[in-house]
């Protein structure tokens, strides 16, 4: 029925707390481009902020309950650190890391100083002598960075098109030695064999120095889709304030899965047609109603149609 594949989608959550509607949304439409186009799809825990990480269990719970399945273990990022450390020797044996020994307020005086580009690392570490390090390094352990090829990126977006950004030294492990997401993507979707990565248009600006690490490491970067995030009335990225907004407490509300999956199929616009299917699954064989009423999603599903503003979403049960 789909083009063949060989390729790999993957929903990576950080399991800093239950999964919201938009989150849910973005997790079943990474399932339907994969799905669609014949490839495989892997759920990743990305639990390398040990600080916010809680028990993934119940995100994981929330996903297979609205009918999403996947293929092969789940991936926990902190139970394989051995990768991060490969690649990482690999850039280093190349040159292509440095110790940077900035404070926060360094690097926000220094972008705010004339020519400084915001958001951008201005390179302060980027040619220090060896010397320098080692009376540095008594202060402060310092944090990696990437000796960045380009100061520019581009990438493919199914939903944005060519998209171009800039890129910097960025940071791929953290001066408490934690690695950083940037990096820890990248060398995990490579691992993987993700061809094609579906995630919250908040990220889209990442993409090109992801992209950029890539191709650093050998890799060919993935085809994207960045999907518009879920607001609130107020036009605010949804939150936990905006009250029952997760499945656990839309659930003790009174609403099914099956229900939010359709609230979630009805923000898709044409992009996918459900007809009367959600109301006849519902009567005949409620028990299956979210995978039924997703493999219905899954025959009809059309990106092209996708809406590109965010969705609104209102909760049932908000105050
Ligand atoms: N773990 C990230 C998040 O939950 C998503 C990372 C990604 O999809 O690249 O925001």
């Amino acid at each position: 029925m789909f083009a063949h594949s060989a390729g790999c989608g993957r929903y990576a959550p950080s399991p800093s707390g239950d999964l919201h509607i938009g989150n849910l949304r973005t997790a079943v439409l990474a399932w339907l481009f994969a799905r669609s186009t014949g490839r495989r799809f892997v759920l990743r825990v990305e639990d390398l902020d040990r600080q916010r990480s809680r028990d993934p269990q119940p995100q994981i719970d929330d996903l297979g309950r609205l009918g999403l399945d996947w293929d092969g273990p789940i991936s926990v990022q902190s139970e394989h650190l051995d990768r991060f450390d490969a690649a990482l020797d690999d850039l280093q044996r190349r040159g292509l890391v440095y110790e940077c020994f900035c404070t926060r307020r360094e690097i926000a005086d220094a972008v705010r100083a004339p020519h400084g580009i915001p958001g951008q690392y201005p390179g302060t570490c980027r040619e220090l002598s060896e010397a320098e390090r080692i009376r540095r390094r008594r202060d402060r352990p310092p944090a990696l960075r990437l000796r960045a090829d380009t100061d520019a990126a581009s990438v493919h977006d199914l939903l944005h098109g060519d998209v171009t950004g800039a890129v910097d030294d960025f940071v791929l492990r953290r001066a408490d030695g934690a690695y950083a997401y940037n990096f820890a993507v990248v060398v995990d979707d490579g691992w993987s064999g993700v061809d094609q990565v579906v995630r919250g248009d908040d990220l889209l600006t990442s993409a090109p120095r992801q992209a950029m690490l890539a191709r650093m490491l050998g890799q060919r970067p993935p085809e994207y889709a960045h999907v518009p995030l879920v607001v609130n009335a107020a036009g605010q990225r949804l939150a936990k304030r905006d009250g029952a907004v997760t499945l656990r407490r839309l659930e003790a509300a009174g609403h099914t899965s099956g229900e939010v999956l359709c609230w979630i199929a009805g923000s898709l616009g044409t992009a996918v047609d459900v007809g009367e299917s959600a109301a006849a699954i519902r009567r005949e064989a409620p028990d299956q109603e979210p995978a039924a009423l997703l493999r219905r999603m899954l025959e009809t599903f059309d990106p092209g149609a996708l809406p590109l503003q965010p969705w609104t979403f209102v909760s049932p049960d908000a105050a």
